[in-house]
């Protein structure tokens, strides 16, 4: 697993939500001089506008390729994400830090990057990047390192590629990375933030509800980088 970026010219899958963590992953990925192919999930998230923003910093970011795959985590619930559960509003990060929020998606990781991993198999692509990040207090477990180094052995031995000695390299370059300190590198690659979405839980017309964990931390971020 490498939570730095080095240079190539290569095809990478980028695990792309369209929110401003995926889209700082794309905009490095691009610099480092990966041709690259994104993959974004459309599984039954109540903030589905999401998938909207996605398509346009794919876009906007000179993506070669954009994939939309629906997998319906929302017939499985489990989470205030995908089911009838109220998602936490006002929360104070050290609070955020205390337990493993409802926002959490069960197995939601396991099943993106596997799916990332077959896709990555058919382009001839060898390197995924995930916006994984451990300091935003959320407490995923499917967001920590050892997770991450778990899940690229089980790549290489779960596939055709892996086992034929041309082995997956899992990137998460943002993984140790404040919002502040994320903000700062897509700003320096141009990223326009205002395409992404970050909030858990927007109305109906798409707008943020600028009070939920993604909302806190993306204005905590925004603020500490001096640009709020
Ligand atoms: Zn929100």
């Amino acid at each position: 697993m490498q939570t730095t970026v080095q240079k190539a010219s290569r095809k990478a899958v980028i695990l792309l939500s369209g929110g401003l963590d995926s889209a700082t992953v794309l905009a490095l990925a691009r610099e480092a001089g990966y041709v690259c192919h994104c993959i974004s999930f459309d599984y039954g998230q109540r903030h589905r506008v999401e998938l909207e923003a996605a398509r346009r910093v794919a876009s906007a970011l000179g993506a070669a390729g954009h994939v939309i795959v629906p997998v319906g985590l929302d017939v499985l619930g489990g989470s205030a994400l995908t089911a009838d559960i109220a998602v936490p509003k006002g929360r104070s990060a050290a609070r955020m830090g205390a337990d493993i929020p409802v926002t959490y998606v069960p197995a939601r990781n396991t099943v993106f990057l596997s799916l990332a991993l077959g896709y990555a198999e058919v382009l001839g692509a060898r390197d995924i990047f995930i916006g994984a990040n451990a300091l935003d207090y959320s407490g995923y477990p499917d967001c920590r390192a050892e997770y991450l180094e778990a899940f690229e052995r089980l790549a290489n031995l779960a596939t055709k590629a892996g086992v034929e000695g041309s082995p997956f390299t899992l990137h998460a370059p943002l993984l140790r990375m404040s919002k502040a300190e994320i903000i700062k590198e897509g700003l320096r690659l141009r990223v326009d933030y205002s395409m992404t979405r970050s909030c858990y839980d927007p109305d109906e017309q798409g707008h943020a509800c600028g009070q939920c964990d993604s909302c806190v931390l993306r204005q905590k971020g925004f603020t500490e980088a001096g640009v709020g």
